[in-house]
């Protein structure tokens, strides 16, 4: 996939009506009072559209929330979101009664430069998720330009965040444009030694990120609850620890392919162990072949933490994707805790992705440390991965 693409900076928006799409798919308190819990992901697309509004554009904004399915669900509403908006802004955000119908047309066919308003949840919109092009011409009838600064979304192939370029001169904002040139970066032609750190649940939500980035990595570090589908392949007792029996065979190639290849495959030498799944379990450190059959894997061990801190330390390129333990419970967070402590000590690019890595890093205190934390969970999987993202073809190459 091509990573280069066209901005806002290379196209004319002045005085023109510009379509942008947002992520604003934000978290509401679960009480239907309206209240947005985290603005973050509101505050993130600010640099963008004060550009647009500096450059005296019309911003018709849009984006989807939560799941309607085609229906509109009044709890899903974006009211809260042009609120929350126009405080940030210090300026009115016009917000539309729909995405593509008699109030959003009329609003839009009125909007005037340096305004912005906002339409409704796009997925009120049957054809949203169907990408259906009826939809997406609707919606780019109201434009000139079409920007998309929803990295969140960049991975499904939607109307509002790859149809519509069908129509409209299609380019980045600056969200996108850097997660595709820091990660799009670090996979394409990356500073070495690269060094992936992959742990999170599962090995079966990974296998894609495992396979690209073992045709790049220099390094790669195994660690969280995929850990012991590896160690049970090479023959270590893993006790009650998360396993995926379908995958044993996987794990096993993936060593060997390493090997083949020249990559270093590293796997804990020890674990911190638990009787049982909680918080309050009693950790214990035992030998990583050798997990106790009543007790289950919950965090890599001092060892394996010295290991690791080690092998980031003269990288080029960190990409870290899923923490090493169950880092919600406070006693068995220091894996996560020190692979976070080492990258932020690293001179390495340090690039976080995946929705709970990127939480896991904020919680623990060091997301400033890093180079850059992936605004897009999915999105970020599915760009390790490799795979094309369909709201990034579908803008204009540069
Ligand atoms: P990401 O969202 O960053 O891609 P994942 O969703 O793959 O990460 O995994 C995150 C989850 O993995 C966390 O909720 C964490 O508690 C869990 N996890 C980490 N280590 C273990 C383990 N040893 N056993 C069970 N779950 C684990
Ligand atoms: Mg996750």
């Amino acid at each position: 996939m091509n990573y280069n693409k066209k901005t806002v900076k290379d196209i004319d928006v002045a005085g023109k009506k510009v379509l942008l799409r947002c992520d604003f798919n934000v978290p509401m308190a679960k009480d239907g009072s309206g209240v947005i819990t985290d603005d973050k992901r509101i505050r993130a697309a600010l640099p963008t559209i004060q550009y647009l509004l500096d450059q005296n554009a019309a911003v018709i904004a849009c984006s989807h929330m939560g799941k309607p399915k085609g229906e509109v669900v009044p709890s899903l509403s974006l009211k809260p979101v042009a609120a929350r908006l126009s405080e940030l802004l210090g300026k009115d955000v016009i917000m539309a009664e729909d995405v593509v119908g008699p109030d959003a047309q009329a609003k839009a066919a009125a909007l005037k430069p340096g305004q912005i308003m906002l339409l409704e949840n796009t997925r009120f919109e049957k054809g949203e998720t169907k990408n259906d092009p009826e939809l997406a011409k609707a919606m780019a009838s109201m434009a000139e330009v079409y920007v998309s600064d929803a990295f969140g979304a960049v991975h499904r192939a939607h109307a509002s965040t790859a149809g519509v370029a069908d129509y409209l001169p299609a380019v980045s904002g600056f969200l996108i444009q850097k997660e595709l040139e820091i990660i799009g970066g670090a996979l394409a032609n990356p500073k070495r030694p690269l060094v992936a750190i992959l742990g999170g649940s599962k090995v079966s939500s990974k296998i894609g990120v495992i396979n690209n980035l073992l045709e790049i990595a220099d390094t790669i570090i195994i660690g969280g609850g995929m850990t012991y589908t590896f160690l049970k392949a090479q023959g270590g007792s893993i006790g009650k620890s998360l396993l995926e029996e379908d995958w044993l065979d996987y794990c096993n190639d993936m060593m060997k392919k390493a090997q083949e290849k020249g990559v270093k495959l590293l796997l804990p030498e020890d674990t911190v162990c638990a009787k049982e799944f909680a918080a309050d379990a009693e950790p214990m450190t035992v030998d990583s072949m050798h997990i106790p059959d009543d007790c289950l894997g919950m965090d890599i061990g001092p060892k394996a933490i010295a290991a690791y801190s080690e092998a980031v330390k003269d990288a080029g390129t960190v990409i870290w994707n899923g923490p090493m333990g169950v880092f919600e419970f406070p006693a068995f967070a220091a894996g996560t805790k020190a692979v976070a402590e080492a990258l932020s000590e690293s001179h390495a690019i340090t690039i976080i992705g995946g929705g709970d890595s990127a939480a896991a890093v904020q919680q623990l205190g060091y997301a400033d440390k890093m180079t850059h934390i992936s605004t897009g969970g999915g999105a970020s999987l599915e760009f390790m991965e490799g795979k094309e993202l369909p709201g990034v073809a579908c803008l204009l190459d540069a």
